[in-house]
This record gives C-alpha cells, structure tokens and sequence, in this order.
C-alpha cells in the first residue's frame, strides 16, 4: 500500500511537471521585447531601399523569421533600377490563408520636417516601418497557428518613398499582389502603430467587415481608447493593392502622429505598451479564424 502511493504520488508529480512544461511553450506578446527588436532594428539606421543599413534590415528580418520556425522567402524585384525586397514568411497549411503585412522600408528624405535643412535628411521610420516591423517580428515568435489556417507575414518594401524622383506608394505590396498565386481570406496591415500616444481610428479605405471584426476584438480586450471605434482617415497604403483586386483588406494606422515623414520619428516616441496593444489584439485575431 505503501508502495502503492507512492507511484500514486510519482506519477502526480511527473503530469504537474508536465504541465508546467507545456505552460512554458505557450508564450505571451511581449511589447518590451517588441521594443527590443525595434531597437535592433534602427541601430541599422534608415532603411532606405538601396542602401547597406536597408539591407542589413532585411537581413535581421530574415534570420529571425527563420529563428522562429517560419518558411521565408523573399521576393525580389527591381523599381527605378533600385533592388526592392519583399520578404514573406509563412506557416501552416491550409485552403484558407490569411496574412498579416506591414512596410519594412523608410523614406529617403524628411520632407514634411518644419526645419528647411532637415528635409534632405533620410527618415529613421521609429513608428513608420520600423513599429510594424517591430510587432511582426515578436509575432513570429509567439504566434500559435490554428488548424484550420495558413498565416503569411509580409514585410513589404518600397511602401514609403512616393512622390520622390517619380516613385509612387506601396511599390512593394503592388508587386506581391500582382505575383500572387492564391487568394488571401483577409489581410491585415499595421503601420504607424508604436506611438506612446495611440489613437487608431477605423480607415475609409479598408473593407468594412474586417474593421468590425478586428475592433470588436479591441472592444472586448478594453481597448477603446487606443482603438478608436469611429472612422476617421482614407489612407493610401499596403492594403489598397489588395483591395484594388477584390481581397477583404484593413489598415490599422494612428496618422495622428506629429512626428510622420520627420527627423524626428525616433525610439523616444514610440513605447512598448502600444506595440503590446497591438500584439495582443493580432493573437487573438488569428486565434479566432
Ligand atoms: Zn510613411
């Protein structure tokens, strides 16, 4: 009997080790570690296509998707005789895909800064390019893939540089869209995410029910301040090229942001919490396709 309770007693031990275990595999968004990545990220400096500090970006991107277990690919292609780079990262198997997008690239000159001599001044892109990139990133690294989808990251290039030398917007999302083999269920794309004052209203553009869906999401999780249920901005960005051809597409974007196309969109104005915000709302999202 003796003997008896102790296997009992064993064995009790092992499942609560067990469980811990399986605890520890399931991880959480972190905005800080988010933060981190962003951090990493700018020390390369503007990712401005054609430059070295660009190239590095997208190799950072790349070895860290791969890190985390995800097949990556990158699309290249050339604009203006400029070498673009897509980078699509991709898991599960499923009929139904759906993808989640931000730009990786950040403009070549300042040129909505209030001083004159910062306007040929690349940007850093801390909120714009860089906090998207930032959240899928640590996505990559937590993100559970239900059964019954397919998840693609997409890190588009070439967002970020229109009306410079004849360059138009979402260079990069055109090019995916135009090269895509299959139908995405829905796409969602998060840029200018990251400010430490985040107000992200519903956008114009973006197909409707997919807004509802995902502010729903916001609402349940006690977002409203940050994620505003009110419609606001038309914006021109990685989500209209799918829109263009007929796939359910949203744009979660704060544009109330004073520091947009200047010198001065830096770390200093972009904080974990928001990052955070967003991460938590994209498991859950895709935790309920
Ligand atoms: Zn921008």
């Amino acid at each position: 009997m003796n003997h008896m309770k102790h296997t009992v007693l064993f064995f009790f031990v092992i499942l609560l080790l067990l469980s811990a275990c399986n605890r520890q595999n399931h991880q959480d968004f972190s905005g800080d570690r988010a933060y981190q990545f962003l951090q990493t990220l700018l020390a390369f400096g503007p990712r401005v296509p054609g430059a070295e500090s660009h190239e590095k970006a997208a190799t950072f991107i790349k070895n860290n998707l791969a890190g985390n277990g995800w097949s990556v690919a990158s699309q290249d292609f050339q604009f203006d005789q400029t070498p673009l780079q897509n980078i699509v990262a991709t898991k599960g198997n499923s009929d139904t895909l759906i993808l989640i997008g931000t730009h990786y690239d950040s403009r070549a000159v300042a040129d909505q800064d209030n001083q004159l001599e910062n306007q040929d001044d690349p940007v850093l892109g801390a909120n714009d390019g860089g906090s998207g990139t930032a959240v899928l990133l640590e996505l990559s690294r937590v993100l559970e893939i239900p059964e019954n989808v397919e998840v693609w990251l997409v890190f588009f290039d070439g967002e970020d540089q229109g009306k410079l030398n004849g360059w138009t917007w979402s260079i990069g999302a055109d090019y995916f869209v135009q090269q895509l083999q299959r139908a995405p269920s829905k796409v969602l794309i998060i840029d200018m995410i990251g400010d430490e004052d985040l107000n992200v209203y519903m956008e114009k553009n973006s197909t409707a029910s997919l807004v509802e869906e995902v502010w729903n999401i916001a609402k349940d999780m006690d977002y409203q301040t940050a994620i505003i249920p009110e419609y606001k901005y038309a914006m021109i960005d990685d989500h209209l090229p799918f829109i263009n051809v007929g796939y359910p597409a949203a744009l979660l974007i704060d544009f109330d942001y004073p520091y947009w196309h200047t010198v001065e969109d830096t770390i200093e104005h972009v904080s974990a919490k928001s990052l955070q915000i967003i991460g938590n709302i994209l498991v859950k999202w895709v935790s309920e396709q």
